[in-house]
């Protein structure tokens, strides 16, 4: 277990803006960022993955698979960048579900924060599919995946609800409108997280 470490999670519905967000995130703030979704599309295009086959079919209609698979592949490149010093994560679409929340908390670290993109479904659709990563992001995956964020992720984020570690942001407004707005959503919670300097920024 990793005590001495800030996670925090970034939920949203597919095409609310979690990735774009994440990266200007990383150019903000001294941290790593993961998102579970890259890291699964990563194993899927590597032949000699194990997981393959699951994983594949989990993805196609939004779920994620099972928790030792998800949370070991999470924790293998956390405990990675914590190795060269990073203490704050921010984890681009993760928990999913409840189970995976508990399993992380019981093995990997505490949750400290819950930030929560709300994007109108039409919204999230018409990112999506302009997106299209691959020819499975088409209209019935999209639908399918929104759905499984409704049905199956609200439970992970009650939980952090009871505990109080939940920010809501409106993610339907323009990339800078959106970033600006988990700026100040994040300075008034009670995490604390390091600015990064320009010296930083030179040395890339
Ligand atoms: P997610 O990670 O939540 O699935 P992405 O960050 O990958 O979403 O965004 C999905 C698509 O929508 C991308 O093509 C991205 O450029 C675009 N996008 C993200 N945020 C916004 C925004 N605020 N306004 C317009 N387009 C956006």
């Amino acid at each position: 277990m990793l005590l001495d470490i800030c996670v925090v999670c970034i939920l949203g519905g597919p095409g609310a803006g979690k990735g774009t967000q994440c990266s200007i995130l990383q150019t903000k703030f001294l941290c790593a960022h993961f998102s579970v979704g890259d890291m699964l599309r990563s194993e899927l295009s590597d032949p000699d993955s194990p997981h393959r086959e699951l994983i594949l079919k989990s993805m196609e209609c939004g779920r994620s698979g099972p928790k030792e698979i998800n949370i070991g592949i999470l924790q293998s490149h956390i405990q990675e960048a914590y190795a060269k010093g990073v203490r704050t994560f921010f984890l681009d679409g993760f928990p999913r579900r409840l189970d995976l929340a508990e399993y992380f908390e019981e093995h990997v670290a505490p949750v400290s924060l819950v930030l929560v993109l709300e994007c109108p479904r039409k919204v999230m659709m018409l990112r999506a599919l302009r997106r299209r990563r691959n020819e499975r992001d088409n209209v019935d995956n999209t639908n399918k995946r929104i759905n499984t964020f409704e049905e199956k992720t609200v439970d992970a984020i009650r939980k952090y609800e009871a505990a109080g570690k939940v920010v809501r942001v409106q993610a339907d407004a323009d990339v800078p409108t959106v970033s600006a707005a988990i700026e100040e959503t994040l300075r008034q919670s009670a995490i604390r997280l390091d600015l990064r300097t320009s010296e930083m920024e030179d040395q890339g």
